[in-house]
């Protein structure tokens, strides 16, 4: 399949984690594809190496997405590379273990930042493209945790909540241009970010998973694609879940 030959793609946060996988799955459909990081950089060299290798083509770009004057610059630079951007995967995000208790308000600041800020400030700065090019898919990762909630860290679920509004109100200011906006609501996925559970904690979530394990990277990268494809058509302002069945919504 080549469902994405001559369009360009950005994944925010594809130096790792589900990023990583869905920055190689578009290549392979023949994205040209930005691979943004933020600190790994021998990380995202190493995507952009493997999809080149692999016949694709790819640019790792640096820029921390909670930052308004480098999501510009980052635009500058893919703007270098190509007139404007096709696809944009709003994927970067972080997460901090704490009670609301413990909550200092640049904890709060910090994820809202990068989780939810970030997500509209890419989107506003590649939207121009899209509707020039009457062409576009945005993919915004978003967590079960928006639907589920969570009793240790409301900010993230906050932060999350928010992708999903956002998803639907980008998604019907921008469907008269050609341009379909969804989320993808994952549930645990084996990246860095669950590292942080113990093997007590990670028995105690997987209990909690009809399918009982945890889901790929990969499988998140699959619901991307789609998302990106002509597949889903008629798809747009809607939340996949893709979670082994933690929750049926
Ligand atoms: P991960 O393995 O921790 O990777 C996070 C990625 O985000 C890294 O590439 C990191 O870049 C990048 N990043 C962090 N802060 C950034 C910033 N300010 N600017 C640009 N990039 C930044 O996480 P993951 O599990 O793949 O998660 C990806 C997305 O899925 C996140 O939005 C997360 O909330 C969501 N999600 C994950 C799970 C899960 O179970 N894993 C479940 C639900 C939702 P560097 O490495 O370069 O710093």
């Amino acid at each position: 399949m080549s469902e994405l030959k001559g369009k360009s793609a950005l994944v925010t946060g594809s130096s790792r984690g589900i990023g990583r996988a869905a920055a190689i799955a578009l290549a392979k459909e023949g994205a040209l594809v930005f691979v943004n990081y933020f600190n790994s950089e021998d990380k995202a060299r190493e995507v952009a190496h493997l999809i080149k290798s692999g016949g694709g083509d790819a640019v790792a770009i640096q820029a921390d997405v909670s930052k308004p004057g480098e999501v510009a610059r980052m635009h500058k630079e893919v703007h270098d590379r190509v007139e404007g951007l096709d696809v944009l995967v709003n994927n970067a995000g972080i997460h901090q273990h704490l009670k609301s208790w413990d909550l200092k308000n640049e904890d709060w600041d910090e994820v809202i930042a990068t989780n939810l800020t970030g997500v509209f400030g890419c989107s506003r700065a590649f939207i121009p493209d899209m509707i020039r090019g009457k062409w576009g898919r945005i993919v915004n990762v978003s967590s079960v945790i928006a639907y589920l909630g969570t009793d240790h860290e409301v900010h993230y679920a906050a932060s999350k909540g928010g992708v999903v509004s956002l998803t639907k109100s980008l998604a019907l200011e921008l469907a008269p241009h050609g341009i379909r906006v969804n989320a993808i609501a994952p549930g645990y996925i084996d990246t860095d970010m669950v590292s942080f559970a113990s093997k007590d904690e990670e028995r105690h979530y997987l209990s909690k998973v009809p399918l009982g394990r945890l889901g790929k990277p990969s499988e998140i990268a699959d619901a991307v694609v789609f998302l990106c494809s002509d597949r889903s058509s008629y798809i747009t302002g809607q939340v996949i879940h893709v979670n082994g069945g933690l929750a049926m919504l």
